[in-house]
């Protein structure tokens, strides 16, 4: 089986979206570290992280999945967004101590200019230098799109992120499926195909989690547009043969698609009506 659930607002804490996943059916979460926009952080309640960790306990949660704010650019052209995206990074590894064991997924960033090869470089850097032996925290690095100058568009870049990272135990991959499509991998025709590749190309030992989103574009579009499971062009049976191979199971995967929260309880369901049906 794979773990399942969706992105919650942390605006009611850190217990409550345990509940909340609950709630939805779920066994995992993301969350934004701080405004995915903005980039602003809310204060934590330590007794109300501490409930949320013996709730995941008791309900038997996978691993949680956080997910590093939008504006934070490791390898922009701006010095000044760079120095602000390790700041922020350099907190959130931070605060990510307080739910030790977890996972933080951002995107590797947008050189906007500066060239794949210089943004690479970048990107490294800030993770070899933050990237610590100690920390419980495994940080992945997320397939991107790769749209505008979008770093992680094909699976080699991330490899060339991980191979310059001193801490490699520290590093994974997190595996969208939106952005893989969109990036011009065929989950469709050949999901073994592009699984075997990831294994070639970075090995699958690094595939830490998952994005569980559909695509409102084709295969190849470097759009990064999502769209709810089986209404897009990855369509609901290559989403059930993506949930359901067995290279995957036992990761968390995170609905990112646009739904209310009576659409992510539907999605939740139905991946579970598949997992349940393959065990009967
Ligand atoms: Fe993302
Ligand atoms: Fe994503
Ligand atoms: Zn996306």
């Amino acid at each position: 089986m794979i773990y399942i659930g969706c992105h919650l607002s942390v605006t009611d804490r850190y217990k409550a979206m345990g509940e909340t996943m609950s709630r939805f059916g779920g066994n995992t979460f993301a969350w934004f570290t701080r405004n995915p926009r903005g980039g602003k952080t809310k204060p934590v309640i330590p007794e109300d992280v501490e409930a949320l960790k013996a709730y995941l306990q008791q309900e038997c949660f996978g691993t949680l999945v956080a997910h590093g704010s939008y504006t934070m650019n490791l390898c922009s052209a701006k010095e000044e967004t760079r120095a602000n995206g390790r700041d922020m990074l350099r907190q959130d590894l931070e605060r990510m101590e307080l739910l030790p064991g977890n996972f933080y997924n951002f995107h590797p960033g947008a050189h906007t200019g500066l060239g794949t090869e210089a943004g690479i470089s970048l990107i490294a850097d800030a993770l070899y230098e933050l990237l610590t032996p100690d920390m419980t925290t495994t940080v992945l690095l997320e397939t991107m799109a790769g749209k505008g100058s979008e770093i992680g568009g094909t699976f080699e870049e991330l490899r060339e992120i991980i191979d310059r990272v001193e801490c490699k135990e520290k590093i994974g991959v997190c595996f969208d499926t939106c952005h893989t499509w969109d990036a011009g991998y065929d989950l469709v025709g050949d999901v073994d195909g592009v699984l075997q590749h990831i294994d070639d190309v970075i090995g699958l030992g690094k595939l830490k989690a998952g994005h569980f989103n559909d695509s409102k574009n084709d295969c190849g579009s470097h759009k990064d547009r999502h769209e709810k499971l089986g209404q897009g062009y990855l369509g609901m049976e290559a989403m059930k043969r993506i949930a359901l191979h067995p290279a995957l199971q036992g990761l968390p995967f995170i609905l990112e698609t646009p739904n209310d929260d009576e659409g992510y309880i539907d999605e939740i369901r139905t991946v579970r009506s598949w997992m349940e049906e393959q065990t009967l």
